[in-house]
């Protein structure tokens, strides 16, 4: 964990952009409320193909006119070089410099198609077509991506988007902090020196956690699932356990020398606010 001690801690907030004016409305209360924590930025997601491609800049723009960095996710699967480059424009001419560039997953049902195929191409393009004009975050996978051939692949196929020009990178959450520094043992040993910052996801509702973690890879331990499936419909007891896991997580990761924490928010103040307090941040 040396080369990770010796970044500033960034602390970010992530959202996904909602669909109807009432989702709007509480995405407007939860970062007015995260605001005051002073993280160093939001981030807003977006949908492979560009389904979210308006909410997207939308939610970024209304953030940053309250004086807060927004930076805007970029995902190239099923897109095409024209339209990525329409995308960059927009966000460039909005005076955005902060991406988070990924490949992205589509729908199930939909085929895949477009110009690229892994995140790293959307890197190196970026990279070729305005210089070192954005700050560009990429994804890591401490208990590696589900769709890698072996764990040393994901790993290699890791250093190549930090060789294509990408400055840090954000984790998928996980639960077991032995795999986040066991990868950043790897990535030092790879000579990777950029920023590997912990992705954090709050427990709220049990079903949702666990249909998440089927769909990204990311484990929930035996003793955290059995936890959380004999409370059943206690929503009380879930929120007040997943408490006490994901800070103790979050204190863990600090006291070692993690560059920061990314929140998984969902739109929700509530958690996230609740594990700052508790750290002390
Ligand atoms: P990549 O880095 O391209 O990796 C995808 C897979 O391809 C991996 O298995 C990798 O090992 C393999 N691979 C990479 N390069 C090669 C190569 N040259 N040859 C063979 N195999 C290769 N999804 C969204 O749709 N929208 C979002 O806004 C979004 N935000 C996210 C934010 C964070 C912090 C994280 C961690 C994930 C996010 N995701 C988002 C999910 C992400 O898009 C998926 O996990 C997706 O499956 C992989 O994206 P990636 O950018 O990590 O892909």
């Amino acid at each position: 964990m040396r080369s990770q001690e010796n970044f500033p801690r960034t602390f970010s907030f992530e959202f996904f952009p909602p669909k109807t004016p009432e989702g709007k409305a509480k995405l407007r209360e939860t970062w007015k409320q995260l605001g005051q924590l002073r993280p160093r930025f939001f981030s807003v997601t977006f949908g492979a193909g560009g389904s979210t491609r308006e909410g997207t800049l939308e939610t970024v723009l209304e953030i940053r006119a309250a004086g807060h960095e927004a930076a805007p996710h970029l995902s190239c699967i099923a897109s095409s070089r024209e339209d990525l480059k329409a995308q960059l424009e927009r966000y460039r001419s909005n005076g955005i410099r902060h991406i988070v560039a990924l490949r992205g997953d589509l729908p199930s049902g939909l085929a895949m198609s477009g110009e690229f195929r892994y995140a790293t191409e959307l890197v190196e393009f970026i990279r070729k077509e305005y210089g070192d004009q954005f700050h560009i975050e990429v994804a890591a996978y401490p208990e590696y991506h589900p769709q890698a051939r072996t764990a040393q692949d994901d790993l290699r196929n890791f250093k190549r988007k930090i060789d294509a020009g990408a400055d840090s990178a954000i984790t998928q959450y996980f639960y077991n902090a032995d795999a986040y520094y066991h990868f950043i043992e790897e990535c030092e040993a790879m000579g990777v020196t950029v920023p590997i910052v912990p992705g954090i996801m709050p427990i709220g509702r049990f079903s949702q956690l666990a249909r998440f973690s089927d769909a990204c890879g990311a484990e929930i331990p035996r003793w955290i699932r059995n936890k959380l499936e004999g409370f059943g419909d206690d929503t009380a007891s879930i929120r007040a356990f997943g408490l006490d896991v994901v800070t103790r997580l979050c204190d863990d990761l600090l006291k070692n020398g993690a560059p920061g924490l990314h929140f998984y928010t969902l739109n929700q103040a509530g958690l996230t606010s609740t594990i700052w307090q508790r750290l002390g941040l």
